[in-house]
């Protein structure tokens, strides 16, 4: 088959496409055929070395495609079954061997691109609402990065949980696309970012801040979130956060750092189900609109990472094999 293979630690360049082995199912385990492999800010990061890795290895780890065959003991998934998973491994793929506990069913009226790049991002956005923190109708919550893959979701999914969303952006396309997404106010990155959201939130500040941008944004999030407040960093786009003197939190008024993953709130299949249940449900109903924003061929996975870490993209990002 053909894949991507990370040579390497570094830039984009390290990713080589070519020929490899067909991966075999496990017990357990089906063999897929991709339809659309996502992209995510996670493989960029694991890819230059910021997370662990060891190449050579094959990135990626959610797409949608459809089942070519199942390894032994594989209950309640068939040959022909279009799934998606977020936890695979090895997806930049044209065939990948998924476990059948983690294969979720794709609905009925949910697209290949949007199944395979939106799920990821989609049960982040789940968990950040329901589960690392727990914002409750009326508060006011604050999303960097609004017109990203996560932003875009978590502000759909704020709107529906009758929150009051401002989102940082950086330039006017974004920030038509933010507003579309439900934001009620779209501010711009910089100094006065908390003093804006000060004085949007009568000087009290935001209930949630949910910050992926990281180094560039942790200060102001920390002067924008209000007493007893809650920031859940959850990503590290411009960059991790310096190490900081945990003292200052109860300077700023008593508040919490949260610094959460998605793989601890899917862990359990059950609770994987319910989240991807709930998200592409959604996604299906039309209550939630998924915006895909660019397509590569799989062969351009390089090209793909290049425009994810330059800011270059919105939504969600996408590969597709052939
Ligand atoms: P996005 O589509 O949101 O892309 C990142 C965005 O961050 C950019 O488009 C850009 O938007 C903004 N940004 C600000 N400063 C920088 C910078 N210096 N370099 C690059 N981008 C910058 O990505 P995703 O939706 O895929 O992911 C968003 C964040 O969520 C990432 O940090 C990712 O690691 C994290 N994440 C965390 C998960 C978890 O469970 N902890 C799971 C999934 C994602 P703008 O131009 O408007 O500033």
């Amino acid at each position: 088959m053909r894949a991507i293979q990370v040579t390497r630690h570094g830039g984009p360049e390290v990713l080589e496409y070519g020929t490899v082995d067909d991966p075999i199912p496990a017990p357990g385990e089906v063999l897929v055929r991709t339809a659309a492999i996502g992209v995510n800010f996670i493989d960029t990061y694991l890819r230059r070395g910021l997370y662990p890795s060891v190449p050579p290895y094959i990135p990626g780890s959610e797409a949608s495609g459809q089942v070519v065959s199942v390894g032994a003991e594989v209950d309640g998934v068939a040959v022909g079954d279009k799934v998606c998973w977020v936890d695979g491994p090895a997806s930049y793929a044209e065939l990948v061997a998924v476990p059948a506990s983690r294969a979720v069913p794709v609905p009925d009226g949910v697209p290949d691109d949007v199944a395979g790049s939106a799920m990821l991002r989609g049960l982040t956005a789940h968990y950040l609402l329901d589960g690392s923190a727990h914002p409750k109708s009326g508060d006011t919550v604050l999303i960097h990065a609004g017109a990203g893959g996560v932003g875009l979701i978590l502000t759909q999914l704020a709107k529906r949980r009758g929150l009051r969303v401002i989102t940082t952006v950086s330039g006017d396309e974004k920030a038509a696309l933010s507003t579309a997404a439900g934001a009620d106010h779209v501010l711009r990155y910089g100094d006065a970012l908390a003093e804006e959201v000060r004085s949007l939130t009568d000087g009290r500040g935001v209930a949630v801040a949910y910050d992926g941008v990281g180094a560039d944004t942790f200060e102001q999030s920390l002067a924008s979130t209000a007493v007893r407040g809650t920031i859940a960093l959850f990503g590290a786009a411009s960059g991790p956060v310096p190490p900081f003197d945990l003292q200052r939190l109860n300077a700023a008024g008593s508040l919490s750092v949260t610094r959460p993953t998605l793989a601890h709130f899917i862990a359990d299949t059950d609770e994987l189900r319910w989240r991807a249940g709930e998200f592409l449900g959604a996604v299906a109903e039309g209550d939630i609109d998924v915006r895909v924003g660019q397509h590569y061929r799989l062969a351009d996975a390089a090209e793909a990472h290049s425009d994810l870490e330059s800011r270059s993209t919105t939504g969600t990002t996408v590969l597709i094999p052939g």
